[in-house]
């Protein structure tokens, strides 16, 4: 039989599809519809990532908890899985060989409605993973307890500029031969007990490394994990290294094969595990002291676990590898800042504006630089373009009125208590006066409270409670359901992109590059990326000084209530040309450097050499 000229794997006599007088094959209903929307571009180029020899081909190996590749696919619940799922196209767009593989969620992370309080809802999300993932043939096995975990798994392959493509592999444990409990480990992300999790996270570091062989992926050469959830893979290498050849468990080879990336600057974030349930599950698959030895006396910590098996190591942003030096001071620790993939994260009228000005800028994200030729009023125009859009969307749900001329100011992330969300809101009679005196503004807040993170929920209550507070006065909504798409609209369609975490706890912190991507300032903390990217009154605004290293919550929120009074707020009304100026080198000077096209190249230079 044929291959599916769209993904490369085995063709079904069903799925066929007559053009220009010749018959194709194809794998499913998704790649022949995908295939009659644009035949040249398969036809052009035949993806063969499906066969032996390119399988073989992929040299590294990237493991991540969540990927947030696209808001149907709802297997991600923000930062950490959109960086996942930026990077992958990055790699996909400049041909690393490289493999991802993760869990499929298949209620997903769940569906947010709000009450009239702010007081949070969780339903599950309905999605069919037929619809946009193919099945592979390939299962694998893990003893736990004293039985058999079965994995299956489920292929997206992520397509690059040029066509080049990145396959995703979703392990999924709803097999037939699986009892109850373990079926439903693929249920959600984040959820369950510590058991629970445990299971997910042996799944798939142990289990995604036995895929990958099952697969044919002979060519791994460097395992990279996101975040220390995977680290189990180092285990599941040590095991079968000494399985294979050695006569004794190997530690130097597996430093060799592996790369960690932490995301976490507080040592209460990093996953840890009691050795008791992790003897439960595992059993004797490696001595106790050998565990321990790598993963800490008192728990199993899964940062230590990756800590002490890799070799290249490194922090997300210049600050957060200072931080996590400090906090792991034997170990050497390098940085690579996080990005953003640029074509995702441009709203259509500035794609336009762009594909005129920079016409490589896809390929390309470094040549974002030349945005400080675009003449203001292209800019300008090209920013109400996206704030109308934006608007529009807001007043049709909620019906607040918002105004189209108005300062309008965004603040999404996840709802959890370092990020701050209220700190806007600490002098409400301020905020009041800044407002009548120096000039109107409104806000725009979204995000999810993880479903266990009680503080978290408290917060969207305050800020609701807030908008009702300043009813009649400012402006204040609350957007139900912040994902990717959201994400899009807010970033680029509001004038200012608001951040107020307590230091040092945001490690890079990512949506305000995809503001700076279209165009739109930042006032933030200078904390994670914005200690690199804020260059005061030209790309944005800063919060604080340099020099405190703790959050003090009162001199924050009067240092933000002066920048909004004094240069914001003015600039904005009064100095259009200049605000227009600061949008150009939020452009030219931030997206140019803070994308994954970037990221990419230097794990490729300094990660995986
Ligand atoms: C970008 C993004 C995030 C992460 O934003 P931060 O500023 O890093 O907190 C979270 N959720 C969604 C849906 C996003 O698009």
């Amino acid at each position: 039989m044929d291959r599916d000229p769209v993904c490369g794997m085995i063709a079904k006599e069903e799925f066929k599809y007559e053009f220009k007088g010749k018959i194709f094959y194809f794998c499913s209903n998704l790649c022949k519809n995908e295939f009659k929307n644009s035949p040249d571009k398969y036809l052009k180029h035949r993806h063969r990532s499906y066969e032996s020899e390119e399988i073989k081909e992929r040299k590294i190996a990237y493991f991540s908890m969540e990927i947030g590749i696209d808001s149907s696919i709802p297997t991600y619940s923000g930062g950490l899985g959109i960086l996942a799922g930026d990077f992958i196209k990055s790699c996909a767009d400049l041909k690393v060989p490289l493999v991802a593989v993760t869990l499929l969620y298949e209620k997903g992370y769940f569906n947010q409605k709000l009450d009239a309080q702010g007081n949070q809802q969780e339903l599950p999300v309905q999605w069919n993973r037929e619809d946009f993932l193919k099945p592979l043939p390939n299962k694998v096995g893990i003893k736990v307890e004293n039985r058999d975990i079965f994995i299956g798994a489920w292929q997206y392959n992520v397509l690059g500029i040029s066509s080049y493509s990145i396959p995703i592999i979703f392990l999924d444990t709803d097999l037939e031969e699986n009892s109850e409990y373990d079926r439903g480990l693929n249920d959600f992300l984040y959820g369950g007990n510590q058991w629970y999790r445990l299971l997910q996270e042996i799944v798939l570091g142990i289990g995604g490394v036995r895929m990958l062989q099952s697969l044919g992926y002979t060519g791994i050469k460097k395992y990279h994990m996101n975040e220390g959830h995977a680290a189990f893979l180092t285990l599941e290498l040590l095991k079968e290294m000494k399985n294979n050849k050695e006569a004794e468990l190997n530690f130097e080879a597996v430093r060799e094969l592996c790369v960690f990336t932490t995301h976490t600057p507080v040592p209460a974030g990093h996953d840890q595990f009691p050795y008791d349930l992790v003897n439960n599950a595992l059993r004797r698959f490696l001595p106790l002291d050998v565990l321990k030895m790598l993963g800490g006396e008192e728990q199993l910590n899964m940062t230590f676990l990756a800590l002490n098996l890799s070799k290249y190591i490194n922090g997300v942003a210049k600050k957060h590898g200072e931080v996590s030096r400090s906090m792991f001071p034997e170990y050497s620790i390098e940085s690579i800042t996080n990005g953003v993939h640029s074509s995702t994260w441009v709203c259509e009228s500035f794609k336009k504006l762009y594909d005129k000005y920079i016409p490589d800028w896809k390929n390309d994200s470094f040549s974002l630089r030349y945005a400080l030729s675009i003449p203001g009023d292209n800019i300008w125009k090209a920013h109400q373009e996206a704030k109308n859009k934006l608007i529009d969307y807001v007043n049709e749900k909620t019906g607040k009125e918002m105004d189209y001329k108005t300062l309008t100011i965004g603040f999404a992330r996840r709802a959890a208590s370092y990020k701050r969300a209220d700190l806007i809101f600490s002098d409400i009679d301020r905020l009041i006066k800044i407002a009548n005196d120096a000039g109107k503004i409104q806000f725009i807040f979204s995000g999810k409270a993880h479903p266990q993170d009680g503080m978290g929920k408290d917060l969207i209550k305050k800020i609701i409670a807030a908008s009702k507070w300043l009813e009649n006065k400012i402006k204040v909504v609350y957007l139900e359901n912040y994902d990717k798409e959201l994400a899009k609209l807010l970033v680029s369609g509001v004038d200012l992109w608001l951040n107020t975490p307590r230091k040092p706890q945001e490690a890079s912190g990512t949506s305000g590059m995809k503001a700076a991507h279209n165009g739109v300032p930042s006032l933030s903390i200078l904390d994670g990326w914005w200690i690199e990217g804020c260059i005061e009154d030209i790309t944005g605004w800063s919060i604080g000084t340099p020099q405190n290293m703790e959050s003090n919550d009162q001199q924050d929120a009067s240092s933000l209530y002066d920048k909004l009074e004094f240069a914001i707020i003015p600039t904005f009304y009064v100095g259009r040309e200049y605000w227009i100026n600061i949008m150009r080198h939020a452009i030219a000077i931030n997206a140019s450097f803070f994308n994954t096209h970037r990221m990419a190249l230097q794990y490729v230079l300094n990660a995986y050499d």
